[in-house]
């Protein structure tokens, strides 16, 4: 699809843990990469030392890791691959930008900075820097610059915007975007005081000396592209080309998500700590934005690697629906090799000390229905709490017509089976039907009750191998 040849990007700021929307970020970078045979960059953006995250960084990687994601190029195999190492190379250009004047020293201070943005507050105006310069003499800036010098003010770097210009691109995902110079918010910082550079800077240098051809990023970063367009026309660089995938929305809030919503798991530690397949969320993932054909929703990432086309890219927002993602998972656990099951489930019930002999057992009797590792600890209170109180609907059950007559029946059977397994349990109620003439519900109903004490649960012969004779036996003889 690209003359040149095609080198994406993800890059995040270790400010704190993997969230899914930069997962989502990372993961079509990656499926973008490897569909044409491009190359996947991972650089890590530090220039934000006050959001800072001690681990951030590994903590991203390792989750990234866990969702099957890989990469060609990164910090771990590549010299300065962190923005924070490269404060050389952003000083370079800086400081031609600074000798061609398209850039500049600024020495208004924070609390100057804040009080004109109070005075366009209001005058009701959209903040923006006023040259502090406009207006002086050579002879009064020079004066200017010695006063702030002598005060012990450290400048910042600024750039010089053109307040007549356009600045638009063909987007990726929103077509054709346009962006007027005058709604920038004046000439902005390149270079903080603290000698880093801005975000919206070093990226451009990054993007530009790393010869990434496409950037693919949320569309929180829409109104950082003019400013970045800015500087690759300042630098006389080509840009790649842009493309701003579409917010993600919570499906019950119906607005953008928020770390703050309560009602999903957010972040790919959640997914791991609570026993989710990496391949059903990686799954999960693909749809946050994108649609392949067809009405089939699960997609192996090989398969997904194979269909992605970046044209198919979502307009409309993209839903975040955390029963679909159980759904999903549930979907992966059903059809995935049990041993596998045996292991996600094994530390959940290591944990709440049940991880014994019957493991095996019970890891495969909830496999149907698990949506999650964690999960198996309440689906086996059943085996290691004591027998619970009846609800109403339970002792409807039991109250029902012929209830204590298939009870007895079945259990009659079972006292005389001599070899006690799940296989050799389930003709018991076929048995019992045609002695009793009890069918259907009526029959196995009040077993389940007796045996469980639930109306609810996973098959029953398997509960009752799983229970043991000796229980069974004990339980059912009380009704
Ligand atoms: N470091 C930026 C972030 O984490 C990435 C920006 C970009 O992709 O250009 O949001």
């Amino acid at each position: 699809m690209t003359e040149k040849k095609l080198r994406v990007r993800y890059a995040p700021s270790p400010t704190g843990l993997l969230h899914i929307g930069n997962a989502r970020t990372a993961l079509f970078n990656y499926l973008f990469a490897r569909h044409y045979g491009g190359t996947f960059v991972i650089r890590i953006e530090d220039t934000d030392r006050e959001r800072h995250v001690e681990d951030g960084e590994r903590s991203q990687l390792e989750n990234l890791r866990w969702l099957g994601i890989d990469w060609d190029e990164s910090p771990e195999t590549h010299e300065k691959y962190r923005q924070s190492e490269r404060l050389d190379i952003y000083q370079k250009y800086i400081d031609e930008l600074l000798a061609s004047g398209k850039a500049y020293y600024s020495y208004k201070t924070p609390e100057e900075l804040a009080s004109d943005r109070e005075k366009q507050e209001e005058q009701h105006q959209a903040p923006h820097y006023i040259n502090e310069y406009i207006g002086m003499t050579d002879d009064e800036k020079d004066a200017y610059i010695l006063a702030r010098k002598a005060a012990g003010i450290t400048p910042t770097v600024r750039i010089h915007v053109n307040e007549m210009a356009h600045y638009a691109w063909d987007d990726i995902v929103k077509g054709h975007v346009d962006f007027e110079g005058g709604n920038i918010g004046g000439d902005w910082v390149i270079q903080k005081a603290d000698g880093y550079p801005t975000y919206n800077f070093a990226v451009v240098v990054d993007d530009h000396l790393m010869e990434i051809s496409h950037v693919l990023r949320g569309d929180d970063h829409i109104a950082n592209t003019p400013k970045q367009l800015m500087v690759y026309e300042a630098l006389g660089w080509e840009a790649p080309q842009f493309g701003h995938m579409t917010l993600i929305m919570n499906s019950e809030t119906h607005k953008k998500l928020s770390k703050r919503d309560t009602n999903t798991l957010q972040f790919i530690e959640d997914y791991r700590e609570k026993g989710y397949l990496p391949e059903a969320v990686f799954n999960f993932i693909a749809f946050l934005g994108w649609t392949p054909e067809g009405e089939t929703e699960i997609f192996s990432k090989d398969e997904l690697v194979k269909l992605f086309d970046e044209k198919r890219l979502s307009k409309s927002p993209a839903v975040f629906d955390q029963k679909k993602m159980d759904w999903l998972d549930g979907e992966y656990i059903k059809h995935a090799d049990p041993e596998r099951i045996v292991d996600l489930v094994k530390p959940y019930l290591e944990k709440a000390g049940r991880a014994d002999d019957k493991l095996k057992e019970i890891a495969a009797l909830f496999q149907p229905q698990l949506k999650s590792g964690e999960e198996i600890v309440p689906l086996t209170d059943i085996f290691y709490e004591p027998y619970p109180e009846l609800g109403d609907a339970e002792k409807e059950v039991l109250a029902g017509e012929g209830a204590t007559t298939v009870i007895q029946a079945f259990r009659a059977k079972l006292e005389a089976l001599q070899d006690y397994t799940a296989d050799n349990i389930l003709p018991l109620f076929k048995e019992v039907q045609s002695e009793t003439g009890i069918k259907g519900k009526a029959l196995w109903m009040p077993i389940r009750v007796a045996a469980s004490g639930l109306v609810h649960g996973p098959e029953l012969h398997i509960i009752m191998a799983v229970l043991g004779k000796e229980e069974v036996l004990k339980r059912l003889g009380k009704y």
